[in-house]
């Protein structure tokens, strides 16, 4: 039942975006050839989830199996910090706060990045949106571009939450993220795949991250409840191995 309500909304996101009169038939035409071939393609794939639920690891599973880029919202603004940029320097305020950087200042960064042609063919969006404005405006943006998204949802206990958060280290080098309490690099504070040291966001904080994770209570949630009443939200637990994780995703994808 609820399954079935899901494909009648992406259909009719379908039909919507291509005015054609026949489901199926605006299906046909917006798959090209590659996507009728023997392996599945998903085009857009959304991960919803709240900080710390395992959004990257499975983005990064997800761009390995099906080539599509990974758009990571937060990626984006770290570089534009990174960078010195005009941009970079207001949201990093925002940032360091455990605020949301407003749309303003996200949204054309995003835009600019998804018109880069490594986008036509689909992108897995981390981060984003986050709240029921972003959805708003990424369903019309999608729309446009005539990419029905896939919306998945990773619920996680708030209690593991704050170990997964705290716990938390990153490779500045490579981006991998590793859990000094449940994913521990091989070496202490190293790298698998390069060596480098590891190191803490900083706002894994313990009083930053309270302040996100209030932020997503109060702001994505609406976000959430938007995509559930449409039917649209697939939900996946995300309170188990990445592994796990990844094939529940997999299987829920491929039965859309
Ligand atoms: P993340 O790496 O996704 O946890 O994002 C880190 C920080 O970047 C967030 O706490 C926000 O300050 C900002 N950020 C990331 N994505 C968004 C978004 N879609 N809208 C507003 N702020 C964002």
């Amino acid at each position: 039942m609820q399954r079935e309500s899901r494909k009648v909304s992406r259909r009719r996101f379908l039909k919507e975006a291509t005015g054609a009169v026949g489901a199926a038939s605006a299906l046909t035409i917006l798959k090209p050839r590659w996507v009728r071939g023997a392996e599945k393609e998903f085009g857009v794939v959304v991960l919803l989830g709240p900080p710390g639920a395992g959004k990257s690891e499975q983005s990064r599973r997800l761009t390995a199996r099906h080539s599509i880029p990974i758009i990571s919202t937060g990626d984006l603004l770290r570089d534009q910090v990174r960078r010195g940029t005009q941009l970079g320097l207001q949201a990093d305020t925002y940032m360091k706060a455990g605020q949301l950087v407003p749309d303003s200042l996200m949204n054309p960064i995003l835009e600019d990045r998804l018109s880069q042609p490594d986008c036509a063919r689909g992108f897995i969006l981390d981060g984003y949106p986050r709240t029921l404005a972003q959805a708003e405006s990424l369903d019309a943006l999608l729309k446009r571009k005539g990419l029905p998204p896939h919306i998945i949802l990773l619920e996680v206990p708030t209690e593991r939450l704050f170990k997964l958060l705290t716990g938390r280290r990153i490779c500045p080098r490579c981006n991998r993220s590793y859990n000094i309490y449940f994913q521990p690099p091989q070496k202490e504070n190293l790298c698998d795949a390069d060596g480098t040291t590891l190191v803490q966001r900083p706002d894994d904080k313990e009083e930053v991250i309270r302040r996100r994770l209030d932020t997503y209570q109060k702001e994505t949630q609406p976000a959430i409840e938007y995509y559930a009443r449409q039917g649209r939200l697939v939900r996946v637990n995300g309170d188990q191995p990445p592994e796990k994780v990844a094939g529940e995703i997999e299987s829920k994808l491929a039965s859309q």
